[in-house]
């Protein structure tokens, strides 16, 4: 497969364990999405901390973003599976191509994002931070924004349930058919407190959890809290925190971005302007409350 080496961007080192670990540990029911996933797309920048397409990424708040037809995806240098664990998501989204004409399309497009890179091994990294939310959700606590809840949480959780079955089955019961999929997931057999976390985050979007087959509890709305910060800084080393903490700075004093950011001014050069933006943006909301 050596198309994959050549769109792959990065040191060789990076490419070689990027390119070997998603053919050789690819389930064979998800590689062929990989497959297509990545006749779709130009290219895979792997995204070194303290590069240009790395404070990129630090100024979305990402560790993966898709440009069109290229996947730009931050390199963690301490743990790669998350690397990996991006970017098999994102060419799971590039291969399924599913428009997002409702919020439900959506919570169908994260799902099996996630499903394909859960069933590559990543749940792992993610168990921690999705058994935290369940265990909030499932005590009636709504401490996010629904956006949070549809593309994040509600994809998770059902992601999780499906492991065990095949992708392609899934794929096709589901796109257009969220009660399929959640069917599918209710026959998974779902702990209790999944079941309650599911129905309270599918109420916090608007939806009737009884529609498919969930009880309906009363929830509370927790006021915004640290959850969604921690889950911003999820998946990335720190070099990456280094650099938003210096970014930070910036957004307190203006003035001091060029001083600031003088070790890698070639690197940021060229994307002065949305740093600039980022540093604005920031400085208005902070104003805002
Ligand atoms: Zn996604």
């Amino acid at each position: 497969m050596k198309e994959l080496y050549r769109k792959i961007i990065g040191k060789r080192e990076h490419v070689n364990i990027v390119a070997r670990t998603l053919l050789e540990n690819a389930p064979s029911d998800v590689a062929p999405y990989i497959l297509e996933g990545l006749r779709n797309v130009s290219n895979i920048i792997l995204a070194l901390p303290f590069t240009k397409y790395g404070w990129l990424l630090t100024i979305y708040e990402a560790v993966g973003r898709t440009v069109n037809s290229t996947i730009i995806v931050y390199f963690n240098t301490e743990n790669v599976d998350w690397t990996l664990s991006t970017i098999v998501h994102e060419l799971t989204h590039k291969a399924l191509n599913i428009s997002h004409r409702t919020i439900l399309d959506v919570v169908i497009d994260e799902t099996l994002a996630y499903l394909a890179s859960f069933k590559y091994g990543f749940l792992r990294l993610y168990e921690k931070g999705l058994r935290e939310a369940v265990s909030l959700l499932s005590k009636h606590v709504i401490a996010w924004e629904e956006h949070e809840l549809i593309n994040i949480y509600i994809p998770r959780i059902i992601a999780r349930g499906l492991v065990n079955y095949n992708f392609t089955s899934v794929v096709k019961s589901v796109i257009g058919n969220f009660s399929n999929l959640t069917s599918l997931w209710l026959k998974s057999k779902p702990e209790e407190d999944m079941k309650i976390a599911l129905s309270n985050a599918l109420s916090a979007i608007g939806l009737n959890p009884e529609t498919y087959g969930l009880k309906r509890h009363e929830c509370r709305k927790e006021t915004r809290t640290t959850y969604s910060r921690k889950i911003i800084l999820e998946g990335v080393d720190r070099s990456y925190v280094e650099m938003k903490e210096i970014l930070e700075e910036i957004v307190k004093e203006p003035s001091k971005l060029k001083e600031l950011l003088s070790p890698w001014w070639n690197e940021v050069e060229p994307i002065l302007n949305d740093i600039k933006a980022y540093i604005a943006y920031r400085r208005l909301s902070s104003v805002q409350g």
